[in-house]
């Protein structure tokens, strides 16, 4: 959700005039945390996931799919409906999200840290869809609520309900195919986010996505609706907006630690599981229409919320501010942050001079090198000191695989937290809650057996760019470290163990083996989201992205040219409702005896 605020967006002018006083005010803010926070201790292991659900309608005469522009109505009455709800654990808090046909879910309370919550994750998100599709239903039976991580043909011909104009005169950014009437105009920041990113970039948003080549797929493959783009790469799909990559679905989840020290530690252990985690989660194998040679969201949200000017982009050390993590924030890890990524000199120093660990110093120092990109007026000059606004805006428009969520001052109950952002939303919910619950467990038994797994961000990025290879999870090799050395393994072998290596499942297993307060069902619960991980790093079930690229290759109707067609998506997503309904088996994603004992209430 980020940040959400009623009230005016200044204009990127203005924001530009008052940079340095809102820097001023950020850090100042940002020192008050520290000092108000840094000795919180024992704070409970709660955690929470964000789903991100697309709204689709079906036109079953015509063969047809397309995105729903609803949310902006669903939202008020999901409100009223939760605000009825008695019990808590059956409670869902919905959020709006940038594109008006997704809506975000998070569970009402965060988990606790009782072992039977990683057995309620499944039935939360179950309810969530539930709660939506009924809602829809009294409208239409041909509208969905469905877990898709990228829809195939976003971008291509008319792929709206209600249909609306394209063309660059119906969009801020003058994209060909993404109009601002796909913005939720219940978003208060998103107009102003596209259209800030926009005016500070001085240009166009420019995504080149390689094309997957296919027997009779044109070589070389052109773009043509882009033709007169200089942006336009020959064998690539292109996306010319923000809105490109804020119309992709992700799953993230939170874990609050127990301390200040213990969050930039859970921190710096997750670094080197986000490619390993966007690897398994890939679920993005098709962009404009086009089957593409990579698997997953990750770089292409990257490039299309990049707001660098072209000069900026020029010096190679300054990324997209959606990008991997730049990091490790504990001085113990500062020998692994190899790359040179440049700060606010005068804010580190600030950040030193006031006691602030100097490697925790330079990742605030490099969050305040961007500029805010959207600010409210009512919010700009701080009454008091009872809030911390802008260091949270910056803080949550700035999109990398991890986020160092300090508690906000106006917050005393919320403790130091730690999100995890790199993964593809599943089709399934037993997909989502396996990855979800597996995070949630590494992070126990991380920190349960001490165990170490940094590697050097350097190769930490070039994990993240061989997982978005078309299918990685078997083919690619990963950095990874076992004792004092790092190689380079298989996902089969990082997940279930070599020679060398017990494998992250084993050691999972052998945690849930020596907890004695697991109760049954659970146990049972955790070894069907273990299974699955576990087959799909050894390959023996499918990713979502493989899953989906095999389903359009053998689509009776697909002419070996890379295009993914009105009907092969009509029957693709059709096919994706029937799996995450029940109604349907897919037995290369999931096999049919890996059934869980979920349930919203935790024992
Ligand atoms: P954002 O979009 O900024 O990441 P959201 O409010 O959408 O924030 O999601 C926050 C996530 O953090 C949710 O999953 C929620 O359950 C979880 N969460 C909220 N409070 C806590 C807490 N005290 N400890 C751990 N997780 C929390
Ligand atoms: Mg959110
Ligand atoms: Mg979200
Ligand atoms: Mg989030």
């Amino acid at each position: 959700m980020g940040l959400l605020s009623e009230g005016r967006p200044l204009k990127w002018t203005e924001i530009k005039d008052a940079l340095k006083q809102i820097r001023t005010y950020g850090v100042d803010q940002l020192i008050q945390v520290y000092h108000k926070c840094k000795n919180r201790q024992r704070d409970a292991f709660t955690w929470g996931d964000e789903v991100e659900l697309t709204l689709v309608r079906f036109d079953h005469e015509n063969k047809k799919v397309q995105l729903l522009l609803k949310a902006h109505k669903l939202l008020p009455a999901l409100h009223k409906l939760n605000e009825e709800i008695q019990d808590e654990a059956c409670r869902i808090a919905w959020h709006p999200e940038a594109c008006d046909f997704v809506v975000e879910g998070v569970p009402f309370q965060p988990y606790g840290f009782l072992p039977s919550h990683f057995n309620t994750v499944e039935a939360n998100m179950r309810l969530r869809r539930e709660q939506v599709q009924k809602l829809l239903a009294e409208q239409s039976d041909c509208d969905f609520i469905l877990n898709i991580a990228a829809f195939p043909r976003y971008g291509q011909g008319e792929y709206t309900h209600p249909a609306i104009e394209y063309g660059s005169s119906h969009s801020v950014e003058e994209s060909l195919c993404f109009p601002d009437s796909l913005i939720s105009p219940i978003h208060p920041r998103t107009k102003s986010l596209s259209e800030n990113t926009h005016e500070r970039r001085q240009g166009k948003a420019s995504v080149n996505i390689p094309i997957f080549k296919d027997s009779s797929t044109p070589s070389p493959f052109r773009d043509n609706l882009f033709k007169d783009d200089p942006n336009l790469k020959d064998d690539h799909i292109h996306l010319d907006s923000t809105a490109a990559g804020w119309g992709c679905c992700c799953l993230q989840v939170t874990f609050q630690a127990e301390s200040f020290e213990g969050s930039l530690r859970l921190y710096d252990q997750l670094i080197p599981l986000c490619p390993i985690m966007l690897c398994l989660s890939a679920a993005c194998p098709i962009w404009r229409g086009y089957l593409s040679d990579v698997d997953c969201r990750w770089n292409i949200i990257s490039a299309a919320a990049d707001d660098r000017t072209a000069v900026e982009r020029q010096q190679e050390n300054i990324l997209s501010r959606y990008g991997p993590t730049p990091f490790y924030l504990t001085d113990e890890k500062r020998h692994l942050n190899d790359l040179d990524f440049p700060v606010c000199d005068d804010v580190v120093q600030k950040l030193i001079s006031q006691g602030i660990p100097e490697t925790l110093s330079r990742h605030f120092g490099h969050l305040f090198v961007r500029d805010p990109l959207v600010i409210i007026e009512e919010f700009l000059h701080p009454k008091d000191d009872s809030n911390s606004y802008h260091f949270e805006n910056l803080n949550s428009l700035v999109w990398n695989t991890l986020r160092l969520k300090p508690p906000p001052l106006d917050d005393d109950l919320m403790g130091w937290r730690v999100e995890f952002r790199p993964m593809d939303i599943q089709m399934t919910d037993f997909g989502n809650a396996a990855l979800t619950v597996f995070v949630a467990l590494m992070t126990r038994v991380i920190l349960t057996y001490n165990l170490d797994f940094a590697i050097p961000i350097s190769q930490v990025n070039e994990n993240m760019n061989r997982a978005h290879h078309r299918d990685s999870a078997r083919q690619e090799k990963f950095y990874f470290r076992c004792g004092n050395e790092i190689s380079e393994m298989y996902m089969n072998e990082i997940i279930n163990g070599n020679n060398d290596f017990p494998g992250l499942v084993p050691l999972t297993r052998q945690y849930i083996g020596e907890r004695e307060d697991i109760d049954a069902d659970t146990r049972f619960t955790i070894e069907q989201y273990l299974l699955l991980v576990s087959k799909r790093a050894a390959g023996t079930l499918m990713t979502n992205a493989s899953w989906i690229r095999q389903f359009v290759l053998s689509h009776a109707s697909y002419k070996q040219d890379s295009v993914v067609t009105e009907e092969i998506q009509y029957d693709l997503v059709r096919k994706m409702e029937q799996i995450s309904n029940g109604h349907e088996d897919c037995p290369q994603i999931r096999q049919s005896n890996m059934e869980t004992h979920t349930d919203l209430h935790a024992e």
